[in-house]
């Protein structure tokens, strides 16, 4: 079993490309089993949601100070 230091490093590359197949049946299977790192899955495709919609044109109508704010909460997740 992986430890939860390296689940969560092969979750966010396998978020940027695809895994060999082994680290990715171990990474379903770390996040099946283990509640903390379910907490942390989670967050983790919040993060991403909220940055994609900052990308996004509907994000460009957010005031500076609200995207400073958010960059601040994504800073201290990660
Ligand atoms: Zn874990």
């Amino acid at each position: 079993m992986m430890t939860c230091k390296e689940y969560s490093k092969l979750l966010s590359e396998s978020m940027e490309h695809q895994l060999p197949l082994g680290q990715r049946a171990a990474v379903f299977l770390h996040g099946a089993m283990c509640t903390p790192c379910k907490g942390y899955k989670r967050t983790l495709a919040m993060v991403r949601q909220v940055s994609r919609e900052l990308a996004d044109d509907e994000g460009a109508s957010l005031s500076e100070e609200a995207r400073e704010r958010i960059r601040k909460a994504l800073a201290d997740l990660t």
